[in-house]
């Protein structure tokens, strides 16, 4: 029997009052049963809906003693460090029991020692604390008013919640929109006091700044075994964990490694009628045997998917959507049961691979800048899989692994002519060596999700040099109705939208 293969939790809508109160509810795009958990502790009660896959309980999403309970949505990946250091008196139980020990042991310094993909809500004493990992790869939003913090993993839910006259966070980003909902930076804990709504943001981890110069099979070598373990602990074991495949140096070395760990894999690659990788996708599949679909998507369904995209991620970025939108086709066109997947997605930021030229300057400028803007894009957001209850983990966004790769000097990355050069000299051996070298096409590219969106833009009239701008229109308009308003994506049309906003830019223009 394998051992529970997906997290007790995938995210929660939880309420911190001095005492008392009711379960808090709403409606979610994370796809699972709700379950509520009433805490009472010595000095506040900590309510909350757990949401979970169906038949998977959320006994281990939570903890407590008489005076901290703990909830957790996501799982922690360094779990046999983190009982190193506690001793081996510690029983092996759930991510809140383990996370509920650090903090017992070091205090809110605890996320410091974490490894995961999670987002945590902890109450204790009079005091709430909201804490992220290292990416905020987990979002999670907090809405506080006097006497009550409430959190959630989706801003939506938190409307009508404290409303205007919540308190100001100002180490938060404001939700637009959302009046006195605030995102929890990434990598860091919000230590908010439950009676005066004061609080202090502890940073809990940084991306590097240095960079590191190592000789060549130095470097391939760490690439390789920090990629390895995080592989290893994104599966488990017993388990057979799904690929999404593009083909790609990225995801391919993750199918590679997935399948040494799990002895053998399913993959998934999907395609549109104007664009697909399927050739080569197949070749690393039939490489390694995986067990093997396609999906083909027509590109006028990619686009009326927009708005799941869009309520999912909680991201108003138009470039960041582009990214998005074609795996929340695939993941909304994977039916069946919850699947645990793993991607190749983020591999590019760290390692500069959409910079496609020579010079290591701008080579670096391009790391330092995506890594200091990461924050808030959600473009990691499980929620995005989750709309069809599917887990999604992220290898290269791995805190070791991203620590590494972010910390190279640029000449490994950009070596030969080739980007990516060190994780491309890494999976040598692992891969066809036609996979190796393969240029780098962005899942916007392959799937042709960029071009089809600015042609349904042109399509309408929108002019040339307008179609950046009406895209950054469109997808704020729809931000604005599914999340804000909590329109159900299903209702809500592109096309509809996009009409609005080119007829707007027309009478603008006018
Ligand atoms: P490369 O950067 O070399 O193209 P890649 O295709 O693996 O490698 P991206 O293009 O950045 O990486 O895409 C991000 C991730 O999204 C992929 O690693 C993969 O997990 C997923 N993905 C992208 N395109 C597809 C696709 N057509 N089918 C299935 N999954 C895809
Ligand atoms: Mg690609």
């Amino acid at each position: 029997m394998a051992s529970q293969d997906l997290p007790a939790a995938f995210g929660f809508l939880a309420s911190a009052r001095p005492s008392g109160g009711g379960i808090p509810q709403a409606a979610f795009a994370t796809r699972g049963t709700h379950t509520g958990v009433g805490l009472g502790l010595r000095s506040q009660t900590l309510n909350a809906t757990l949401v979970h896959a169906p038949g998977t309980p959320p006994d281990s999403a939570q903890a407590r003693d008489a005076d901290t309970a703990v909830l957790i949505a996501g799982e922690i990946y360094n779990r046999d460090d983190l009982y190193s250091v506690l001793g081996p008196k510690t029983e092996q139980a759930g991510d809140a029991q383990l996370l509920l020990d650090l903090l017992h042991c070091y205090g809110l310094h605890a996320f410091r020692l974490v490894n995961g993909r999670f987002a945590a809500v902890v109450s204790t004493g009079r005091q709430v604390l909201l804490a992220t990992d290292h990416a905020g790869s987990v979002p999670l939003y907090v809405c506080a008013g006097p006497g009550e913090v409430t959190a959630s993993t989706e801003a939506k839910t938190l409307t009508g919640h404290g409303g205007p006259r919540g308190f100001p966070f100002a180490d938060a980003r404001r939700v637009r929109g959302l009046p006195g909902v605030y995102q929890v930076p990434a990598g860091a804990v919000m230590e908010i006091d439950l009676d005066t709504g004061t609080a202090g943001t502890h940073r809990t981890w940084t991306p590097p700044l240095a960079r590191r110069i190592m000789d060549e099979n130095e470097a391939v070598d760490a690439v390789r075994a920090a990629l390895d373990r995080a592989v290893g602990a994104r599966i488990t074991p017993g388990s057979t964990p799904l690929v999404v495949l593009s083909g790609g140096i990225d995801s391919s070395g993750v199918a590679a490694l997935a399948h040494r760990s799990a002895g053998t894999i399913d993959s998934l690659s999907m395609g549109t009628d104007v664009s697909d990788e399927f050739v080569q996708a197949r070749a690393v599949a039939g490489h390694l045997g995986s067990r093997h679909r396609e999906i083909t998507v027509p590109t006028a369904d990619l686009l009326r998917q927009l708005p799941y995209a869009v309520w999912a991620s909680e991201s108003e970025d138009p470039q960041i959507i582009e990214y998005l939108l074609p795996l929340v086709a695939l993941y909304r066109a994977l039916d069946g049961p919850a699947r645990r997947v793993l991607t190749g997605y983020g591999a590019d930021i760290p390692l500069a691979g959409m910079h496609r030229e020579d010079r290591l300057p701008n080579l670096d400028t391009a790391v330092a800048y995506d890594m200091a803007t990461y924050d808030g894009l959600n473009e990691m957001s499980p929620v995005l899989s989750a709309v069809s209850g599917h887990w999604s983990t992220h290898p290269y966004w791995d805190r070791d692994v991203l620590d590494l790769l972010v910390s190279l000097e640029a000449g490994l990355k950009r070596r030969y002519g080739r980007d990516k050069w060190v994780l491309r000299a890494a999976m040598a051996g692992l891969l066809p060596d036609e996979t190796v070298r393969r240029p780098k096409l962005g899942v916007h590219e392959g799937s042709g999700t960029t071009s089809s969106f600015s042609l349904l833009l042109l399509e309408q009239g929108v002019a040339e040099q307008a179609v950046d701008a009406a895209k950054r229109q469109v997808v704020r308009e729809l931000f604005d109705r599914t999340v804000v308003a909590g329109e159900d994506p299903g209702e809500v049309s592109t096309a509809d939208v996009v009409r609005s906003v080119a007829d707007r830019l027309e009478r603008g223009a006018a």
